[in-house]
């Protein structure tokens, strides 16, 4: 069924010019057919009702949510390429709540201003991506923020992903399961993070995770991390 995030008045619901003329140019919709549609966490099944404009009428809210009990904040190194795309994507698919790109010491890619295309991008993938894996809220994609302000601003449970924890460190499952309903995943760059911020981390709260013994490209870390937090969390 398709899904998509739009406004209701009353027995009505819309969705966005852009998404209508995707609705009716890409994905073909028909009178009468069922869609969903999600307004501020809450899911309405409705059908459509009218093609030219398109508009669509509320049949009945769906009443179970499919957001996880964690709200996960998963907050990552600007990678190289279209990694980052990837890890907005699937962290979207599994359930992130928010994305901070950063920037630290070993970043290589730096953002071209405060909302270049690269970010407007990123903010275009959360939306499909959560509109194809019918969620309820569009995840956030947070202005581009530098390593220490993503650390200062922290809340809830902190972990950052180290490749120094590797092999000795305490496992991320080991924080899982727990019942959090708010977490914080740094996802450092390929080059890794520096001593120093291991260091100012450790100082603000956060714990220094492993994600297994061997060393994950950052966006497979990205993307292993939410996973095993954000189900743990739904069990
Ligand atoms: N160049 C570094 C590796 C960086 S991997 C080195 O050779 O040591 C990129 C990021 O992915 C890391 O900063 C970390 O956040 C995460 N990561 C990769 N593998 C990991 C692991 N086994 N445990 C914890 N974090 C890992």
């Amino acid at each position: 069924m398709q899904h998509y995030f739009g406004h209701i008045e009353g027995k009505t619901a819309y969705i966005e010019e852009q998404d209508a003329l995707r609705a009716k140019q890409v994905k073909r919709i028909e009178l009468h057919e069922q869609v969903e549609i999600a307004e501020g966490e809450r899911v309405y099944l409705c059908f459509c009702k009218s093609l030219h404009p398109l508009s669509f009428e509320v049949i009945t809210e769906i009443s179970e949510t499919r957001e996880p009990p964690l709200k996960l904040t998963l907050a990552f190194s600007l990678l190289k390429g279209d990694h980052n795309e990837l890890l907005v994507l699937k962290g979207t698919e599994l359930g992130v709540s928010r994305f901070i790109p950063f920037v630290s010491a070993r970043t290589v890619v730096a953002p071209k201003g405060k909302e270049d295309n690269k970010l407007l991008r990123l903010r275009k993938i959360a939306k499909e991506g959560a509109e194809q894996c019918r969620r309820s809220l569009i995840p956030e994609v947070s202005d581009y923020a530098t390593f220490e302000e993503v650390v200062q601003k922290a809340t809830g449970l902190r972990l950052f992903a180290y490749e120094e924890a590797a092999i000795h460190g305490r496992s991320l499952l080991d924080y899982a399961l727990k019942g959090e309903t708010e977490a914080t995943l740094l996802i450092g760059p390929e080059g890794g993070f520096t001593p120093k911020e291991a260091e100012l981390a450790i100082k603000a709260g956060f714990q220094p995770v492993s994600l297994g013994k061997r060393i994950l490209r950052a966006e497979t870390a990205g993307i292993a991390g939410a996973a095993i937090l954000l189900l743990s969390s739904e069990r």
